[in-house]
């Protein structure tokens, strides 16, 4: 319980800071400085970090990065975790492009979820926002991914970006009306390492949905109280679109999450400006019962909300993909 009454039950891992794209809302062209070997965990120091957690009620682990699949054998760390007792929902959150090569040895390892990002159906928009010729491969790994009826349901993410995203809305609706996938609209946020981003460029769910009813009508499904996703179905029957909505409808007071850097920092949020190492601890010898004080501790001081629409707002201490998103 986080110190504003907030059960966490939520973590997310970053297994690498590194990247095979260089989408334009995330990274710069050249890259970023990436951490040594030596700097990121282990999987077995990963593991025990997400059993301390499971045992203090953590039941939700999603692998995320920089390009999770850019790990070398994820897989292995997959059915690590899904034998951990109560670890009750593993997810993967990837840009796609080695999903064809990974999709059925993760099913294997027991993955049951997975959020694949994908921000445009055309072949020179898709190069141009992730620097990478890679659609055709991205499509192939949704492809494989469902093949696998156990990864249910496909989740589609798409950041959303005013003066980009407007084109790309109809052809992605109807993507969602076509496949067994989730299309989802994430609101661009200020955590792009080149700190472009500015309050305008904020394309909300608000405008997206407004856009895809000039189409389709829409009814929203009710969703989750913790769930960062307003859901919404086609009044026809046909496939499902959600919004996230970080910056025009803040959920901070419903989060249940904290994160885990691929160097072994806990985050309490996103945005924070601190960081609590449970690397060091680990490698010096603490046991379960001080890695879960140190953990407890952190969680106590979980900020209340992000301030991205307050006067004076600061940045988060890393990027997007540092952090893991
Ligand atoms: N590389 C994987 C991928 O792209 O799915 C996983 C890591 S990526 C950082 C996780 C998610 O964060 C992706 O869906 C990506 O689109 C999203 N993202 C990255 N930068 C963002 C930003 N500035 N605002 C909102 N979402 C962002
Ligand atoms: Fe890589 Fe994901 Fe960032 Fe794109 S959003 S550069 S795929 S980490």
């Amino acid at each position: 319980m986080d110190g504003w009454g907030r059960e966490i039950k939520s973590l997310r891992v970053s297994v690498t800071d590194k990247c095979n794209f260089r989408c334009r809302y995330c990274m710069p062209a050249e890259g970023l400085e990436w951490l040594g070997r030596d700097e990121i965990l282990s999987f077995e120091e990963i593991a025990r970090i997400v059993r301390v957690l499971a045992a203090m009620g953590v039941s939700e682990i999603r692998l995320t990065g920089g390009e999770p699949l850019a790990r070398r054998d994820l897989p292995v760390l997959v059915s690590m975790l899904a034998e951990t007792p109560g670890v009750e929902d593993l997810s993967l959150t990837t840009n796609g492009v080695l999903l064809d090569r990974y999709a059925a040895p993760l099913v294997e390892a027991g993955l049951r979820r997975l959020n694949v990002s994908l921000d445009s159906l055309s072949h020179v928009r898709f190069a141009e926002i992730t620097r990478r010729d890679a659609l055709d491969r991205v499509l192939a790994g949704l492809e494989a991914a469902e093949r696998h009826p156990e990864l249910r349901p496909i989740k589609v993410n798409c950041v959303a970006i005013r003066g980009f995203t407007e084109e790309e809305v109809p052809a992605l609706a109807e993507l969602a009306r076509r496949k067994p996938y989730v299309i989802r609209f994430i609101e661009f946020m200020p955590l792009d390492a080149e700190e472009r981003w500015a309050g305008d460029d904020v394309l909300t769910g608000g405008e997206i949905r407004a856009l895809i009813e000039e189409h389709w009508p829409l009814e929203e499904i009710a969703a989750k109280t913790s769930s960062t996703a307003r859901r919404f179905r086609f009044a026809d029957g046909a496939g499902e679109i959600g919004f996230v909505n970080p910056v025009s409808e803040p959920f901070c007071s419903s989060c249940d999450r904290i994160r885990l850097t691929a160097d072994g920092q806990l985050r309490t949020c996103l945005f924070s400006r601190r960081e609590w190492d449970l690397k060091a601890p680990i490698r010096d010898g603490a046991g379960d019962k001080e890695l879960g004080e140190l953990v407890r501790w952190a969680v106590r001081h979980k900020e209340l909300k992000h301030r991205i629409n307050d006067e004076g707002f600061v940045r988060a201490s890393r990027s997007m993909s540092q952090i893991g998103g």
